[in-house]
């Protein structure tokens, strides 16, 4: 497949987001080097987002928008950013050989002193193992294999172009062994095809066997261009489970789907991937990092209550209650000043009158103040 290189000088590198995104990778900020990805996986996401732009979904795999300036933009962007987490995603691909962007964006973290989340498809990540280790010293470095399944026949059909689930398995085991925390991104995970506890167990004992903390599992999604290449994918495994499919997501022909699988599926995936995680000494939540200082209790804070919102959403809660906890979290974790002094001054009516925070989630918020502040550092 012939590849197109298209170089450009954006405005901007750095995406900061209105909030972290709790409670799956933390990040606030993204940034890409490159847009589009040669391994094509026809699940990807990026196919049907505005990541895009106004370019041609097929294009996707074939044309190769790259930012030439990303490490100036980047060194002159950070310096004006709080120290939250980068979140990035596939920035090792083969266009990295050419243009080495992704090595220069990390050192440009390293220099910075930013905490740094990656999620990647590619054994290639270990060859800067350097500089994340260096990250790591500095400050912290998360990294998530995405790995959907060990069906290998999956693998041909949804993702026939990416690398080889056992080298990221391997190459996961080398981050590991360096001390950095690693971990599987079982997303997305295909209903009907791809479900089941067997194929999740799978998955969950390879990353327990080769060094990971956590197992983190999703529903696949469906939106725009990138819902039709899957569908396409799903009948060339068996054009039986069309209709299947079609039906789970209200899918009429012709018209749109809905975005999200139906929320019982995703607890029913979401509970059994905590049972296997229990079973098999993981976590299925990835663990926050947080910057020692004035306002890490307000970050541990808004940490459980993003676990709570999860929780929530496991056991089917009313959509009401879930943003309840959700906005609070959101409230804490922006919050400028410690919540533990605040509490400590006004007790709860002064948590009473932060944003979003009412009666019972000021007790909560009290309660775990308390039990913190009581907590050596090093176990919180
Ligand atoms: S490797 Fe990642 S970015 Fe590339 S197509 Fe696959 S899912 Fe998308």
């Amino acid at each position: 497949m012939k590849l197109e290189f298209q170089e450009y000088e954006p405005q901007r590198i750095v995406n900061v987001h209105k909030h972290v995104d709790g409670p799956w990778f933390w990040g606030k900020y993204t940034a890409h080097p490159y847009i589009g990805c040669r391994s094509g996986c026809d699940f990807c996401y990026l196919r049907g987002s505005r990541y895009l732009g106004r370019r041609d979904p097929d294009s996707f795999d074939t044309l190769i928008q790259v930012k030439t300036n990303a490490v100036h933009l980047l060194r002159k962007e950070l310096p004006r950013l709080d120290r939250e987490v980068i979140a990035c995603g596939d920035w090792q691909q083969p266009t990295e050989d050419r243009y080495r962007l992704s090595r220069g964006m990390l050192e440009v973290v390293l220099e910075q002193g930013f905490p740094l989340f990656i999620i990647e498809r590619s054994p290639l990540l270990t060859r800067d193992l350097d500089l994340l280790i260096e990250i790591n010293r500095k400050t912290w470095v998360g990294v998530l294999y995405s790995i959907s399944s060990l069906d290998p026949a999956l693998k041909r059909t949804f993702e026939p172009r990416s690398p080889g689930v056992q080298r990221r398995f391997k190459a996961m085991e080398q981050l590991a062994h360096a001390g950095i925390m690693v971990g599987t991104s079982m997303m997305p995970i295909f209903p009907f095809v791809g479900d089941d506890e067997e194929q999740m167990e799978e998955v969950v004992r390879a990353t327990k066997d080769h060094g990971g903390t956590c197992v983190l599992g999703g529903g696949l999604t469906m939106d725009g261009a990138q819902a039709e290449w899957t569908l396409e994918a799903v009948k060339r495994l068996d054009p039986r489970w069309e209709p299947h499919w079609r039906e789970f997501y209200n899918w009429e022909v012709g018209e749109k789907p809905k975005q999200n699988p139906p929320g019982a599926f995703n607890s029913r995936i979401g509970l059994t991937l905590r049972e296997l995680c229990d079973r098999h000494g993981l976590l299925d939540r990835m663990p926050r990092y947080i910057a020692p200082g004035p306002l890490s209790i307000n970050k541990r804070i808004a940490e459980r209550l993003f676990l709570r919102t999860y929780d929530l959403e496991l056991e089917g809660a009313s959509s009401s209650r879930i943003w309840a906890y959700r906005r609070a979290a959101w409230t804490v974790d922006e919050h400028q000043e410690n919540i533990g002094a605040l509490y400590h001054d006004r007790d709860e009516d002064g948590l009473r009158e932060l944003p979003a925070i009412g009666n019972r989630l000021a007790g909560l918020i009290a309660n775990w103040i308390r039990e913190l502040e009581e907590t050596p550092v090093e176990h919180r």
